[in-house]
């Protein structure tokens, strides 16, 4: 699924193909998608002549500004968003549930075989209100201080990490590689972590969340850029989906357990 860096690259892509051009015309072939606000045919006229005035991005969704009205699109599992130079190459298939087309030439696709992801439209003043994230992991604000406060809670701390409205943008990969290079056992209760540990796993939160959009994402199964291509961070994974593997660190077989129903890896020697 994608998390922070990967919604962070396609963001950082699409902005000089998207921003400050209007779209033309635009076609949503699947009700699901709409199914937060509004309906595929009032979607698609509430874009229809509008300019993107910014592309934004808050947690895992993307913020497509339109001046009075965002259109907010979330990934899900599956979704990716593509980008076609021109209506002639731009290539559909029976998973591909969106086309925006752009003045100008230029085609933006959503294309998502689960149909867990999103596109809806939101008064740009109530971008926030409508999504209820917590803070970015890659803010100043997200300061020790920030992270104490998160903590607070009887849940484990892996749970915590998860949780879009206590930290944005962090999923099952870069909560686990975060957890590993702070040295903590994601079982813990959260409220039980030590001054120590809360900088700790600040910083490993921020130092994964880096290096993984330094290498463009990681591509476990659909992830990929606004070209095709995946991104380069999955073989720098410590833990995640490394199980029965030996840990870089110490030499113990990297474990899986569930964790909120979540598969969960960890190195039973190095994360106490
Ligand atoms: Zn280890």
């Amino acid at each position: 699924m994608p998390e922070l860096p990967e919604v962070e690259t396609i963001r950082r892509d699409l902005v000089p193909k998207v921003v400050g051009r209007s779209i033309r015309q635009a076609s949503i072939l699947t009700p699901r998608l709409t199914r937060r606000a509004g309906t595929p045919a009032s979607v698609a006229a509430g874009l229809i002549g509008r300019r993107i005035r910014a592309l934004l991005r808050r947690g895992k969704f993307f913020q497509f500004d339109l001046g009075e009205t965002s259109l907010i699109v979330r990934l899900g599992m599956t979704g990716q968003l593509r980008w076609w130079r021109d209506r002639e190459s731009c290539q559909g298939d029976e998973h591909t549930h969106a086309f925006l087309h752009f003045d100008e030439g230029g085609v933006l696709t959503y294309r998502d075989v689960r149909k867990f992801g999103e596109l809806f439209l939101v008064p740009t003043e109530a971008v926030e209100a409508a999504l209820r994230v917590g803070p970015e992991p890659l803010e100043d604000a997200f300061s020790v201080g920030a992270l104490r406060r998160i903590c607070q809670s009887g849940a484990r701390v892996k749970s915590v990490l998860l949780d879009q409205r206590k930290i944005a943008g962090l999923g099952n990969i870069y909560a686990d590689e975060a957890l590993f290079r702070a040295k903590i056992r994601p079982t813990r209760r959260a409220a039980s972590l030590s001054e120590e540990e809360l900088r700790a796993l600040r910083g490993a939160i921020r130092f994964v969340l880096a290096a993984a959009i330094r290498q463009r994402g990681s591509s476990i199964s659909d992830f990929r850029d606004p070209c095709g291509e995946p991104g380069g961070f999955a073989p720098r994974h410590r833990v995640y989906q490394c199980h029965g593997t030996p840990c870089r660190v110490c030499g113990t077989a990297i474990r899986r357990i569930l964790v909120a129903q979540r598969g969960t890896h960890f190195c039973p020697t190095c994360q106490r």
